[in-house]
């Protein structure tokens, strides 16, 4: 128990900050805000406010003059060579403080595992950020990304915190807004673009997003926004990987669409894909998207809605991350290079408990090459000549016209699938 002694406090200073202050000839004095954590001994000391932060919070007076009369109960002082040196009034000690790293060597223990060069440079559009989303976001900020386009209309419920990385505190909130303060904890010079829209209502947003993105993540939970998402990617020929769990998330399957080959319609023709074994997770949207029948009733629609742990929606999530890892650095040098040559797969199956859908897998001891709970097994999808959204005998429209021929094209996609979406 060190609360009480002023010499184990700690002072973090962002680096870029007082780099560019130092640099800086024109400024002499600086007003900024310090964040402490009353009773852990730490203070961060920033040169512009961070958004919704929690602690108590000072004025910091960052100068390089010597002297000076100031009210400011920290004073951090600038030497010609850039050095600072903490002045804590309370205590009335000087104090060294931490640096936080520039953008360079913030994620430097990545480095021969991922080319964070070319990542850098990369734009992920995350579509849903609900407990997928949301951790595919911050796993790629870890992994150095450096920009995220965020589609989401959705706030933070009670319901959500079980399995999102939001928490108690962000109820309320727009997903966007939680996401891109969490990716930017991760990495603080990522750019985050923010759109809180349903993106089944402005497809032209999202041809626009899906065209500038290098990647897309589908974390949506409704086939609806599935079929828009692909003709986007499809038409812009797009990587986009597709994620979801299954009923309590038993299990669950990840998709990937590299262009040329085969799209998330070709899936479902090829009969792989059974969305009536989806997981519901929201009422309002499985009944949106006729999950759930409208005459259902609340009390039997509720037992519908049936969530899995968050631990099971790890396993697809942390396939989405390592595909669209392995996607983005294609033709680098690097450490997951060799990946390339095992993701062959557009299709990847996944199941957590030999359970319903999985009660016939062997048990995972089993010697007879029989599927087994807790292993990736990797499935083969033919392109489809004829499917709706990407096959050679249909023409594909942009502009204007493909977003007026796409109520048309999805009635076609009911005519070339074997699964009846109007019982989705
Ligand atoms: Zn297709």
């Amino acid at each position: 128990m060190n609360n009480n002694n002023p010499e184990n406090l700690v002072f973090f200073i962002d680096g870029q900050e007082l780099t560019s202050f130092s640099n800086d000839c024109q400024r002499q004095e600086h007003v900024g805000i310090a964040y402490e954590w009353e009773g852990e001994n730490v203070v961060h000391l920033r040169f512009e406010p961070l958004p919704h932060s929690f602690g108590i919070t000072h004025k910091v007076l960052f100068t390089k003059k010597p002297d000076n009369a100031t009210d400011a109960p920290i004073i951090v002082r600038v030497a010609d060579n850039g050095q600072a040196t903490v002045l804590y009034r309370k205590t009335e000690l000087s104090y060294e403080p931490n640096i936080i790293p520039a953008k360079s060597d913030l994620y430097s223990r990545n480095k021969g595992i991922l080319e964070l060069n070319i990542l850098e440079q990369k734009r992920v559009l995350i579509i849903g950020l609900g407990s997928f989303g949301s951790q595919i976001g911050i796993e790629l900020a870890k992994a150095g990304v450096g920009t995220f386009s965020l589609m989401d209309f959705d706030r933070v419920e009670l319901h959500n915190l079980a399995r999102h990385t939001a928490t108690v505190n962000d109820l309320g909130r727009l997903k966007t807004d939680v996401i891109e303060q969490a990716i930017k904890g991760k990495n603080p010079y990522a750019t985050v673009h923010k759109y809180p829209v349903n993106i089944n209502d402005d497809v032209e947003l999202l041809i626009r997003e899906v065209a500038k993105a290098d990647i897309v993540i589908c974390a949506t939970d409704n086939n609806r926004s599935r079929f828009n998402i692909n003709r986007c990617v499809v038409s812009t020929r797009t990587p986009c990987i597709y994620g979801r769990a299954i009923t309590r998330a038993e299990g669950g399957d990840v998709f990937i669409y590299r262009p040329g080959g085969a799209c998330y319609c070709c899936l479902l023709g090829n009969n792989w894909f059974n969305a009536a074994m989806e997981e519901i997770t929201n009422e309002q949207s499985a009944r949106n998207d006729g999950r759930i029948a409208a005459y259902t009733s609340a009390e039997d629609a509720d037992a519908m809605v049936q969530v899995g742990l968050s631990a099971d929606i790890e396993p697809m999530c942390n396939m989405m991350v390592k595909l669209a890892l392995t996607e983005l650095s294609r033709g680098a040098q690097s450490g997951i290079t060799s990946l390339e040559k095992e993701y062959v797969y557009p299709y990847y199956m996944w199941a957590n408990r030999r359970e319903r859908n999985y009660a016939n897998w062997g048990s995972f001891d089993n010697e007879d090459q029989m599927p087994t709970i807790m292993r990736w097994y990797g499935v083969d999808v033919p392109r489809d000549e004829h499917c709706a959204q990407c096959g050679e005998k249909v023409t594909l429209d942009h502009g204007e016209s493909f977003i007026n021929a796409f109520g048309q094209q999805a009635a076609q996609v009911n005519v070339n699938t074997t699964i009846d979406l109007d019982n989705l």
